[in-house]
């Protein structure tokens, strides 16, 4: 097994209580070496050992911490080593201690306990919170974080309150959002008339009553709306989809405690972690043959997205229901979480029965984040609660850049002095209420920040609504290419400055070539970028209809690969998709090139064999034919692999040869589970191939493509048999939630621009 650093960066009450010592202690008893230090980050431990080691170590922090700590925030990556020599408690980092803005902190079990006894004043109160736990973000309108800078500041503390709050040895001393029922906010329930039906506890009695009626009640939670259905119920679930024109994409589940969600997934260690971290994500896990969930609630899909109630307003209601709930965000599409109780009453009154609102508002909205463990490290696939806005531990990056993100799943993020800000994920930029939102978190973060942007950075897509954001801007601008900020965003992460080979797989994003990029291999140095090799471009009859049609993906490639005489083969099972008047349709397309843009995009390669494979013709939600590739995958190892070209012109080109190896297959009645898995090594070899031809040693895993565990796990397995040191992603989306880093990253190389990477090849 190899040897790395982790580092771990935790906050919460963790200085002045023998956290150091602890942490001391713990590293000897491991034989691990390396430091733990304070500093206005929290504190930064960090440890070299062998990975089964460090995930010891990373487990028992939480297990044996000292008694009076508490951790509200833990966020660890696994990075090269540095080789320390011993252990030791380092200095602090002394200096002005700068304040943050705390996430949202899942309740804790102090509060837990009380609202749960019927002697303790807060029985039942959805608001308890205290110095530990509860609402951050998504209450703070600004710094510093009192009171009277939050959505509190309306309620006034009653005596028994401000008891607590003025008393030092009190859990709730300067606990900033204190309440309880007499003083803080409160829950009602409404009808979609907004007539209020219930107040307080019997609110939450009716919301109860009706979801195990089979009703969808919207719920105000943290840092927005939920829509909330009984999971286990069949009919509930699908009126919720029929509601929401939602088709097959899952739905996350929350459960009460940890026993209900083990007893319906396959739970490791390291996703025990997540789940009961404060952060408290959803996780992706593996579904067990005994799931009691209702089978529409993630259809076709071996991982259900799992998370514990987080909240005491959740908790009270998961302790009624005995059983779990379908939560997922309000919106209607890939937009916006709802925040306002008008207006999620107004979007919502065609989806939910009832509404459980209350009245303390929402200063920010936060999706919930969500992760998955993958070669034995936590991804973050979602970086929204419970992570947003504290800033990313990077190096290298210049003061006071904002960068504006991508298109589809944005997020935005700014430089304040050494630190680099990501925001909440905020969704795609498609509707007026995403754009509103986007321009209202710039807005709000670099004013309680402070920041003096100097310079803004966006997407090279002319017709991102992000981009055409920055073009009203009057201040100096730079635009960084979609693949290279992936790459950047992921070196950042990894603290990679030297040269490496970024692969980067991913659905769309604009090219220098005008043509859509996405199965890039871009060779980074320190100065910028080189497209070293990529997919051979080929055609996307009906352009933007063919992201939410996989056969039109599929019946570019099949016409790049064969030509003209694509479409008379008898026996391609996929054509029979089309209506023939259909077909002759397309082939006119591609044969005198009207709409039909080129790509090199991984991510429509995997929509193109999915509709091969007849297993998705259309999609209604992105990423699911992809997932219906990986989804597929047989458990029998076969060594076998399909067969690739490689051009050499200007960059390398990859030809899709194994498009004919697999419709040869499909036709010899190969099932499909065996064609995915020697697809999936296809694409392994491919990056093989092109990683041995670059003369690199470090290559940069990044893209949406790698949120595919078999396609990442067999990759990474596969670099280091040969000798290379492969880096992913960890705490930053490998998706384009990651973008907004990478653009930072990116225009912090200096003459990004004006670079010319061919000179320096002479
Ligand atoms: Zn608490
Ligand atoms: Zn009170
Ligand atoms: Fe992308």
């Amino acid at each position: 097994m190899e040897n790395l650093r982790l580092r771990i960066i935790i906050r919460g009450a963790v200085q002045g209580v023998g956290f150091r010592p602890f942490v001391y202690r713990l590293a000897n008893d491991l034989k691990v070496v390396g430091f733990v230090q304070n500093s206005s980050y929290g504190v930064i431990v960090e440890v070299e050992g062998k990975k089964n080691i460090l995930d010891q170590f990373l487990l028992r922090i939480e297990k044996e911490k000292p008694a009076t700590s508490f951790i509200q925030s833990l966020e660890h990556s696994f990075l090269d080593l540095v080789s320390f020599k011993d252990f030791q408690i380092k200095e602090s980092i002394s200096g002005e201690v700068e304040a943050f803005i705390l996430p949202d902190i899942a309740t804790c079990p102090e509060c837990r306990k009380e609202i749960l006894d019927s002697k303790n004043r807060r029985h039942q109160y959805p608001f308890t919170n205290c110095t530990l736990c509860g609402p951050r973000y998504s209450i703070i309108q600004n710094l510093p974080y009192d009171r009277a800078n939050t959505t509190m500041k309306s309620f006034k503390m009653c005596s028994d309150c401000q008891k607590e709050y003025d008393n030092p040895k009190d859990r709730r001393f300067h606990a900033q959002p204190n309440a309880c029922a007499k003083c803080g906010p409160s829950i009602e329930l409404w009808n979609k008339d907004s007539k209020v039906l219930e107040k307080n506890s019997s609110a939450l009695l009716k919301t109860a009553e009706m979801i195990k009626n089979g009703d969808v009640i919207a719920i105000k939670g943290l840092g927005g709306f939920h829509l909330v259905v009984d999971a286990k119920n069949e009919g509930a679930v699908q009126k919720l989809r029929d509601r929401k024109k939602r088709g097959l994409k899952p739905f996350a589940v929350m459960f009460s405690c940890l026993e209900e969600i083990e007893s319906d997934c396959e739970v490791s260690a390291l996703e025990r972690r997540s789940l009961l971290s404060s952060e408290a994500p959803i996780v992706l896990l593996r579904k067990k043959q005994s799931l009691k969930i209702a089978d529409n609630v993630a259809p076709q899909n071996p991982y259900l997205g799992v998370m514990l109630a987080y909240t005491p307003l959740h908790i009270l209601l998961l302790d009624i229901l005995k059983g779990p709930i379908v939560a997922t965000s309000a919106n209607l599409s890939e937009e916006t979480i709802c925040v306002d109780n008008r207006e999620a009453l107004n979007s919502l009154k065609y989806i939910a029965d009832g509404f459980l609102v209350h009245n303390r508002d929402i200063a920010h909205h936060v999706d919930d984040s969500m992760v998955r463990v993958m070669a034995g490290r936590e991804m973050v696939l979602r970086r929204a609660r419970g992570f947003a806005p504290l800033p990313i531990f990077v190096k290298n990056v210049e003061d006071s850049i904002l960068a504006v993100g991508p298109h589809l799943k944005n997020t935005i993020a700014f430089s304040n002095k050494e630190n680099v800000f990501v925001s909440q994920h905020i969704g795609d930029l498609e509707t007026p209420k995403a754009l509103e939102t986007f321009e209202k978190t710039i807005k709000d973060l670099t004013k309680i920040y402070d920041v003096d942007v100097k310079l803004i950075v966006c997407d090279e897509h002319p017709n991102y609504l992000s981009t055409q954001f920055v073009e009203y801007s009057n201040l100096p601008k730079e635009k960084i290419q979609h693949h290279y900020a992936h790459a950047c965003s992921c070196m950042a992460e990894n603290e990679i400055n030297d040269e490496v080979l970024g692969v980067c797989f991913d659905g769309t994003g604009y090219g220098q070539d005008q043509t859509i990029w996405g199965g890039e291999f871009l060779k980074v140095d320190k100065d910028g970028f080189k497209r070293f090799a990529y997919f051979s471009p080929f055609p996307l009859p009906g352009g933007e209809a063919a992201v939410r049609e996989p056969r039109r993906s599929a019946a570019g490639l099949l016409y790049h690969v064969l030509g003209e005489k694509a479409f008379e083969e008898k026996d391609v099972e996929f054509l029979n998709a089309f209506k023939p008047e259909e077909l002759v349709n397309l082939n006119s397309m591609l044969r005198k090139k009207i709409n039909s843009p080129l790509t090199s995009s991984v991510g429509r390669i995997f929509d193109a064999v999915s509709s091969f494979l007849g297993l998705c013709h259309y999609v209604d939600f992105e990423g699911q034919a992809a997932m219906s590739v990986e989804f597929s995958i047989s458990d029998e190892k076969s060594n076998c692999v399909y067969s690739f070209g490689i051009k050499k012109n200007e960059s390398l080109i990859v030809e899709e040869l194994f498009v004919r190896d697999i419709l040869r297959d499909i036709k010899n009645g190969v099932k499909s589970n065996v064609i995915a898995r020697k697809f999936h090594d296809t694409l392994v070899d491919i990056i093989i191939a092109i990683a041995i031809r670059s003369g690199l040693k470090k290559i940069v895993l990044t893209g949406g493509c790698f949120q595919n565990k078999y396609l990442l796990e067999r990759s990474i397995y596969r670099l280091k048999e040969e000798g290379f040191l492969p880096y992913w992603h960890q705490r930053i989306p490998t998706n384009d939630g990651g973008i907004s880093l990478g653009q930072i990253a990116a225009a912090s190389k200096k003459n990004v621009l004006q670079y010319d990477f061919k000179q320096k090849e002479k």
